[in-house]
């Protein structure tokens, strides 16, 4: 059977990009491939990169990010669900491979390069970035990943750590493959600036457990067909965001007619975004409410994790100790 590691970046709340494009695919592939979909909160990739390190919310977003996936319904007794930090081994085997990485090739990476444009002084660990995602995803012996097509280098770059390290010690590790959800792709921003997420701040995110009276504030002005000026223009809804939205909130008879009205002017942009909105709230208020009793009962989300971390060295251990033999370290 598959086994399917993703690694997810305690950023705080997701948005609804965040939750089409990778949490909806946790929760298909958890129900697919149960303990052998392993996932994992990775704090320690948070630290890399001081400009969006901020210790004082490290833990509460760390916690967040759990109770969001538990809210779309991920199972943490069906899959494997941790944070990284809990594993140490993630670590050690991130070390050894280092070891095997040269640094021009990590510092040929896109994100690296692009993250360390906007800072003064370096950290090693920004450049080590890469060499712990190889080790998350190898740790378990992993052989599918569902990423964004960001990640494409990174794990071109695990897979050439697996076969130095294969090379070097004897046949160890699979080389994974990247599976892409292309859904993801597009998704616009409610600021219309391109990609949810993409601009700074939460202007162009719709959170999915943002209060539904807050995501009205941004849907009432978000902008719509811009060829749309009156009323009684007939729009393109080929062009407009919140068209977009309905394919991925609305059903199938509400997205005809919202096609069709606005194409004839038969409907308004504002009964359109009405409209929307109770497709959204029909969707995420369920989130909504687990998300609720998740929080009201923070024992649970803990108990879980540390469960999930329990599992997760169980198949991590006997790894470790098949590597650090091949390397060459000292049993005692
Ligand atoms: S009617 Fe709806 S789809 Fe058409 S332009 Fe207005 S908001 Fe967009």
């Amino acid at each position: 059977m598959p086994r399917v590691f993703s690694g997810i970046q305690p950023t705080g709340e997701p948005h609804i990009g965040n939750y089409f494009g990778a949490m909806r695919n946790y929760v298909r592939l958890g129900e697919e491939f149960g303990k052998n979909s392993i996932y994992c909160v990775v704090d320690l990739h948070a630290i890399t990169n001081p400009a969006s390190f901020e210790p004082a919310l490290l833990a509460q977003r760390t916690f967040e990010m759990a109770v969001a996936n538990f809210a779309v319904g991920l199972d943490p007794s069906r899959v494997t669900f941790f944070v990284q930090s809990h594993v140490p081994e993630h670590q050690e085997l991130s070390w050894i491979f280092t070891t095997l990485t040269p640094v021009g090739e990590l510092e040929r990476m896109t994100q690296y390069k692009d993250k360390s444009e906007q800072l003064e002084s370096v950290p090693a660990g920004l450049l080590m970035y890469p060499a712990l995602m190889a080790a998350d995803i190898l740790l378990y012996k992993a052989d599918t990943v569902p990423v964004g097509e960001d990640q494409t280098q990174h794990i071109e770059l695990t897979r050439e750590i697996a076969r130095k390290f294969n090379h070097a010690f004897g046949e160890t590790f699979p080389e994974p493959r990247a599976v892409y959800n292309k859904q993801a792709l597009r998704i616009p921003g409610v600021d219309g600036n391109g990609k949810m997420g993409k601009s700074k701040g939460e202007s162009s995110t719709i959170g999915i457990l943002e209060p539904l009276d807050a995501i009205w504030q941004k849907l009432r002005v978000a902008p719509t067909d811009p060829a749309r000026v009156r009323r009684t223009d007939p729009g393109n809804p080929d062009v407009c965001l919140i068209f977009d939205y309905h394919k991925l909130f609305s059903g199938l008879d509400t997205i005809q007619t919202v096609d069709a009205g606005c194409r004839t002017a038969g409907i308004g942009c504002i009964d359109c975004k009405k409209t929307l909105l109770a497709g959204m709230t029909e969707h995420l208020s369920p989130i909504h409410e687990r998300a609720e009793a998740l929080k009201a009962d923070p024992d649970f989300v803990r108990d879980a994790l540390a469960q999930g971390a329990k599992e997760a060295r169980a198949v991590a251990r006997p790894i470790m100790e098949e590597v650090r033999e091949k390397v060459g370290f000292l049993k005692l």
